[in-house]
């Protein structure tokens, strides 16, 4: 026999249906209801093995006090040999006076073993005699009868010995008692939590409290009579008492049940489906019950491996789960921090969690979000106007990531090519460099240079043609009659943050100009401050027919995308031509435009200018065999490894254990694209983490 069931998953379910003594006999249909719905079927589900036994039904023909009596008799039978088996029980009671016949049962079977504890969730004191019971009803008397103040006539259990230690025993959430009731209670000891204590303390805490009292002994029980519940939450009850425990905190706190081995079972009594009306409160008892008893669910699995099971294999990320960030940090889901030096690809320019933009967003969203462009929206002119302004273009086409922005460069600029240009049709071609990134759509892997990027993607469309980049002269030799634009990055950021010579893209911009060819700057990264001016193009005072922006434009927290150009190539889009549901939305307006006042407001390509030339002069005074070169501008900042040496992951994997989150590029180049609104301080407390990385991984050979 074992009665402390070491975590048994088996569930006794036993229905009790009987109304005797309550004031309204449609609890009795209780346990049929809960029955009805589903209850076996759904504790089954969550990995109980749970059986409804059987439920008790008074014997007909008796009179009732016989009834209530035999019936009580039957029900202690079945919850001990539950307790014997080894099996946790669940009586659903119809009304509380079957508590009699639950505990006497429980307490029956712990005979040899100890006390049983009992944690009472009640309305009222239940604590009645027969000698002052205003109703002479059992209803009111289960308590006093299991401390043995009962009449075993009328409740059939023998004897007037206790089934129940006053000092392990407790309850919770009373309301609505008689003197007479609270005086025994408190001559015997027990300890009652009224609901003011409940509401001053909090649920959780005294349940805690609780559970110390009725452990510590060879096992205990919980009885629940869903009056306890404010009528709120369960109005299908026989008696309802105003300013209850709310369900939702009981279902919070019964968990805590499943981690005690000795919880021998539970009664949830008092169910009146006659006046449950949507059925809510027998929803809530079932939900009750398997908050008390259903297993725990399985501990979290290592979020790494769910991915690898449910995800693409399309990214070979660092093995860090990150889940906060604010301003320059970002902590993992153990809780530690690391400065943030990749900056979610100049993404999070802005810093995490920037107040002005949370702000923003979280007011736009409750106020409109998205509506698509088959209407106006208060939102878009504003920030299209700003963007155009700030960037000395005419006009703007609001889309969402960074390889949509670069589709619609290109297609304004084929269909320029044919409509102002004059090319013939289908004939159009587009030149971009070797070593590009500009997205992973099919058209811009077929720019590609990356042998990875294209394989198996084919075929790609024609009059797409690459060239070395930084070679102005190789442009000019490329661009034939037929050519509509030149797609250039200022800096090639993903190709290894490479800066090409002094003077090309002012170089490119007078030859596009010569040609009649239009220059397409892809500033998706290096873009609103990243390389110390607003635009990298800026540095050498080009301003390009069409501008990409993208990642920083949507402040860390949205895909925002623009097409920006001269108002006679955004001309040659037509209504129909071109679009996207998400493109422009309100959320993403709004936004947009906060993130560019802040951009100029908190001086960040300032910032990134100054602190830049810092860094990089700091890097570069790092004395390693490890490092090839160091460059960039402003905060875009590349340091090339000797590859025979060292592989870039395992730098990339030696700085997150100093605190440091970066990536590597093309497998040789270390990225430091800090949050623009990075401190000097900071700056410099990463260069003393990459310096001693840099000397482990020396050592380390
Ligand atoms: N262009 C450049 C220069 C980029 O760096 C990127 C992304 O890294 C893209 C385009 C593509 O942007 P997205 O990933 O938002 O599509």
């Amino acid at each position: 026999m074992s009665v402390t069931p070491e975590h048994s998953p088996i569930l006794r379910l036993l229905g009790v249906a009987s109304g005797w003594g309550a004031k309204d006999q449609g609890s009795k249909a209780g346990p049929e209801i809960l029955a009805s719905l589903g209850l076996e079927a759904r504790l089954r589900h969550r990995g109980l093995e749970a059986s409804w036994r059987k439920t008790l039904y008074p014997q007909a023909g008796n009179a009732a006090v016989a009834t209530v009596a035999e019936l009580n008799q039957r029900l202690a039978r079945e919850v001990a040999e539950a307790v014997q088996a080894g099996e946790r029980f669940a009586v659903l009671g119809g009304d509380h006076s079957s508590a009699i016949g639950t505990w006497s049962g429980a307490s029956l079977a712990l005979r040899e073993s100890g006390p049983l504890g009992l944690i009472w969730i009640d309305a009222h004191l239940d604590s009645h005699v027969p000698a002052t019971s205003p109703s002479g009803a059992l209803h009111g008397m289960p308590l006093a009868c299991l401390f043995g103040y009962g009449d075993s006539a009328l409740t059939g259990i023998g004897g007037a010995g206790r089934k129940l230690s006053p000092e392990r025993t407790c309850l919770i959430g009373v309301r609505s008692f008689e003197a007479g009731e609270h005086a025994l209670l408190q001559g015997l000891g027990v300890r009652v939590y009224f609901m003011e204590e409940v509401l001053t303390r909090g649920l959780e805490a005294i349940f805690a409290e609780a559970l110390a009292i009725a452990r510590n002994g060879a096992g205990f029980g919980v009885s629940i009579d869903l009056d306890a519940i404010d009528p709120r939450d369960a109005p299908g009850v026989a008696t309802p008492e105003p300013g209850g425990i709310r369900g939702e905190e009981l279902l919070r706190v019964l968990p805590q049940l499943r981690d005690c081995p000795d919880f021998l079972g539970i009664e949830i009594a008092e169910l009146n489906p006659s006046l449950d009306r949507n059925r809510s409160t027998a929803y809530l008892a079932a939900d009750l019950l398997l908050a008390a008893t259903a297993p725990r669910p399985p501990a979290v699995e290592d979020p790494i491996a769910v991915l690898q099971r449910y995800g693409a294999h399309n990214y070979d990320s660092v093995p860090v789960v990150l889940c906060r960030g604010e301003g320059v940090y970002l902590w993992d889901t153990a809780g530690r921090r690391y400065l943030d030096m990749m900056g979610a690809y100049s993404a999070a320019s802005h810093g995490h969690g920037h107040p002005r933009l949370v702000k923003v967003l979280s007011e736009q969203a409750r106020r409109l979000a998205i509506v698509s462009r088959a209407f106006h929206n208060d939102r878009l002119a504003a920030f299209l106007q700003r963007a155009c302004e700030l960037t000395g273009q005419d006009t703007a086409l609001p889309m969402n990531t960074g390889a949509e922005g670069v589709e619609t460069a290109l297609k304004a600029a084929r269909k320029w090519a044919y409509q102002v240009k004059g090319v013939a049709p289908d004939q159009a071609e587009i030149v971009a460099c070797r070593g590009n990134f500009h997205g992973r759509t099919i058209a811009i892997v077929g720019l590609s240079s990356e042998p990875q990027y294209r394989q198996g993607f084919g075929p790609f469309p024609p009059g797409l043609k690459t060239i070395p980049y930084g070679d102005s002269a190789a442009l000019e030799a490329a661009i034939g009659e037929n050519t509509a634009a030149f797609l250039v990055e200022p800096i090639q950021g993903e190709g290894g943050i490479v800066v090409p010579p002094s003077g090309y893209l002012a170089a490119c911009a007078r030859i596009c100009r010569e040609r009649n060819v239009l220059l397409l700057c892809d500033e998706i990264q290096t873009g609103l401050g990243r390389t110390g001016k607003l635009l990298a193009s800026w540095h050498e005072d080009v301003r390009p027919d069409g501008l990409i922006l993208g990642k920083a434009l949507g402040g860390g927290l949205l895909p925002v995308s623009l097409f920006l150009a001269r108002r006679e190539v955004m001309d040659v889009f037509r209504p129909g031509d071109h679009g996207s549901t998400f493109g422009g939305n309100p959320l993403a307006a709004a936004v947009g435009l906060e993130a560019l006042d802040v951009l100029v407001e908190e001086g960040l390509a300032e910032r990134s200018a100054e602190l830049g030339a810092y860094f990089l002069e700091r890097l570069r005074a790092l004395r390693s065999p490890l490092i090839r070169e160091v460059r960039g501008r402003g905060l875009f900042v590349g340091l090339e490894i000797e590859p025979e040496r060292v592989s870039g992951r395992r730098v990339v994997e030696r700085l997150l254990k100093h605190g440091i989150l970066t990536r590597e590029t093309h497998k040789t180049v270390i990225r430091f694209a800090p949050p623009l609104v990075i401190e000097r301080e900071q700056l410099d407390g990463a260069v003393e983490e990459i310096g001693a990385a840099l000397e482990e991984l020396e050592d380390a050979g």
